[in-house]
């Protein structure tokens, strides 16, 4: 029978696409041909309806990346090292901009935190305090396991992709997570799928009771999609207070009347996070601009 079934597509390779459904039952079809007549390509990520043989209707993504080809994905999980290589708010602010970006939401994990004095992390969690009433922010260690039960907590039921500088203890993590994965320390992309396979082949994996992406989303630091006045979109902290500049277009950077620079002097925002603003505002400013099909 043509029964009709709800899943999501975790594997697409040579044109078969793997889907997933209730059950846990893994089903590898194709999608109908009406679906290329309309230029219209199935997404590892989407939720779809599918019968033994195709894959027959796909539901409205909520957001979708290029690199990897994955659609709706939940969360990023942006991962940071408390040491080796040092704690850098720079680095964070970038990365969170980038994903904030492309809608989705961030999930700042700092690493490696038993490599740091008592007072070292007192310190750095009065500093991420602020960052903590916008975002979720959990301490991991693989050492003390510390962090663990909350990740699996946060990452369950969800479409995960992972993010973060080389050597924040990405694999690490994971394998500390859900040891099955069993990944190579600094092997990440290899084993996630990076030069292993070509682009084609994108692989949702399965991770604790949920799910990452089997390539890196945020790896590369590439503004190249947004114009420095767009930036401040990206900073929900900003956001929440920016009805209060004086004009409607302010960028928060020369402009009179900012609520954003008052609520810098008044410590209501983070100054370090104002002047990672400025530094990324500028860098993006004096970026060569990027041919675009879509600018007239
Ligand atoms: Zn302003």
């Amino acid at each position: 029978m043509w029964l009709e079934k709800k899943g999501r597509i975790i594997k697409l390779i040579g044109g078969l696409y793997t889907v997933i459904d209730e059950e846990k039952k893994r089903y590898v079809i194709k999608p109908l041909g009406v679906f290329r007549y309309k230029n219209i390509q199935p997404k590892v990520g989407d939720l779809v309806k599918f019968n033994d043989d195709s894959i027959t209707e796909i539901y409205p993504r909520n957001n979708e990346l290029y690199r990897p080809m994955v659609a709706n994905i939940d969360q990023a999980l942006l991962v940071n090292s408390a040491k080796k290589p040092d704690f850098s708010f720079l680095l964070l602010d970038k990365f969170l901009a980038l994903i904030e970006a492309n809608e989705i939401e961030p999930i700042i994990i700092i690493t490696k935190v038993d490599l740091m004095t008592e007072m070292e992390l007192v310190n750095l969690k009065e500093k991420l305090s602020y960052y903590e009433r916008f975002f979720k922010v959990i301490y991991f260690s693989s050492k003390t396991k510390v962090g663990v039960e909350d990740i699996l907590a946060i990452t369950k039921n969800k479409v995960n992709v992972l993010s973060g500088q080389t050597g924040a203890g990405k694999s690490t993590l994971l394998n500390t997570i859900d040891p099955s994965l069993n990944i190579e320390t600094n092997e990440i992309s290899k084993a996630l799928g990076r030069g292993k396979h070509t682009t084609r082949h994108v692989e949702l994996i399965s991770f604790g009771e949920g799910f990452i992406a089997d390539t890196p989303g945020f790896s590369k630091l590439e503004f190249v999609d947004f114009k420095s006045d767009q930036l401040k979109f990206y900073y929900p902290d900003f956001f929440a207070m920016s009805s209060a500049c004086k004009f409607y277009e302010c960028t928060h950077i020369h402009e009179p009347g900012c609520a954003i620079k008052n609520a810098v002097k008044n410590g209501d925002i983070l100054k370090e996070r104002y002047e990672n603003y400025q530094f990324i505002y500028n860098e993006i400013k004096s970026q060569k601009p990027v041919y675009r099909r879509d600018e007239k």
